[in-house]
């Protein structure tokens, strides 16, 4: 076993077999090529590695081309206004991504471009260790630490590194650290990052396509899927609230009010439905914002990372301007209003029950 005599040649297999196996994706450089001279290159690196966080590549790659097609380079985006943005987000979730996104753009134009080093990259705002290692190795070539989800699982199993998470992190980035190598740092890293999510996975890991199978201890042991030991989840709790569709106009005049979100809290900065006040954290009060007749509609569920809502629906038409900051939408092009899903959701609930079956 390599493990037992030279760890810092455990890179070696692993390159061999990226350059064979690495995923095609739009925001990667070919295996062993050289960094691309384009100066647009780390904002595409730090976009898709924003986009990636708790998201499929699949869920991704739409809004990755949107977002480069729309602002090809970080200054376009610093310059977008932030509603913009927002919308353009909806639907890939955690939204406080979106508004970091934002805020570190700006940062960034403010520089003149992004800083080539790990620490420096630490600076900006809303981006965390794992972004700031993974533009430095991709992005800049710089021996980073890289260290994901995927990196940790085959980093336990490679290891036998039985201490339960989040407590084992310490200890798997001290072993990620001894076999990460001083060349092709950035191939390094997704190489780990290919493996965890094509070969080493969670459930039943292809063990015989494994390119470092003779040194997984974990493999040896006879239990890889075992690791990493995760605690126990807790139970979601359960949230109510309400949205409200208030219409005014007929056919193809009809529209919907919406309002913007407040910059901070849950789905801020978010283009929504008018709604009671439930947060993720707690239940709406049920009020409605205007007087008049108001329709149940029914309820759509949504579950957040933190909690299950179940979402009452209730419509009402007005000739006048609900109270508070908003604006009247063409009811036709509800989809091109960015709602975030939780929203989309309730919206496309009333467009079918709209008695006219405009949509
Ligand atoms: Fe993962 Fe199996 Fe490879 Fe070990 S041998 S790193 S468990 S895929």
């Amino acid at each position: 076993m390599i493990a037992s005599f030279d760890l810092s040649l455990l890179h070696r297999p692993l390159l061999d077999w990226y350059d064979t196996h690495a995923r095609d994706l739009p925001w990667r450089n070919p295996p062993g090529a050289p960094r691309p001279i384009d100066p647009n290159w780390p904002y595409r690196v730090w976009l898709s590695e924003v986009m990636l966080q708790q998201t499929t590549v699949a869920a991704v790659k739409p809004y990755f081309a949107k977002f480069t097609q729309t602002w090809p380079s970080v200054f376009d985006l610093a310059a977008a206004p932030d509603e913009e943005v927002m919308a353009a987000w909806a639907g890939l979730g955690y939204y406080s991504r979106a508004r970091n996104l934002v805020k570190c753009s700006r940062e960034v134009a403010k520089r003149g471009g992004f800083p080539t080093t790990e620490k420096a990259l630490r600076e900006l705002p809303g981006l965390g260790a794992y972004t700031a290692a993974s533009i430095a190795a991709i992005a800049f070539g710089e021996r980073a630490v890289v260290v994901d989800a995927n990196v940790e699982r085959v980093i336990s199993r490679l290891f036998l590194i039985v201490e339960p998470l989040p407590a084992a992190r310490k200890t798997i980035r001290a072993h990620a650290d001894r076999i990460t190598p001083h060349e092709r740092t950035g191939d390094f890293a997704q190489a780990m990052m290919d493996l965890g999510s094509q070969v080493c996975t969670t459930k039943a890991p292809r063990c015989l396509l494994c390119p470092v199978r003779e040194d997984c201890q974990a493999r040896a042991n006879g239990d890889p899927q075992a690791l990493p030991v995760k605690p126990a989840k807790k139970a979601k709790p359960e949230r109510k609230g309400t949205a409200f569709w208030i219409e005014r106009g007929e056919g193809e005049g009809a529209e919907v009010w919406l309002v913007q979100r407040e910059g901070t809290g849950m789905l801020g900065g978010m283009r929504a439905l008018p709604d009671d006040g439930w947060t993720a954290r707690k239940d709406g009060s049920g009020a409605e914002p205007l007087s008049g007749d108001w329709e149940d509609l029914g309820a759509v569920r949504h579950t957040f990372s933190h909690a299950h809502l179940t979402l009452q629906v209730k419509r009402a038409r007005t000739d006048a301007a609900p109270t508070g900051e908003g604006k009247w939408w063409p009811l036709h092009e509800w989809e091109e209003a960015g709602l975030p899903t939780v929203f989309a959701k309730a919206a496309a609930l009333a467009m079918a029950q709209r008695p006219d079956g405009v949509d």
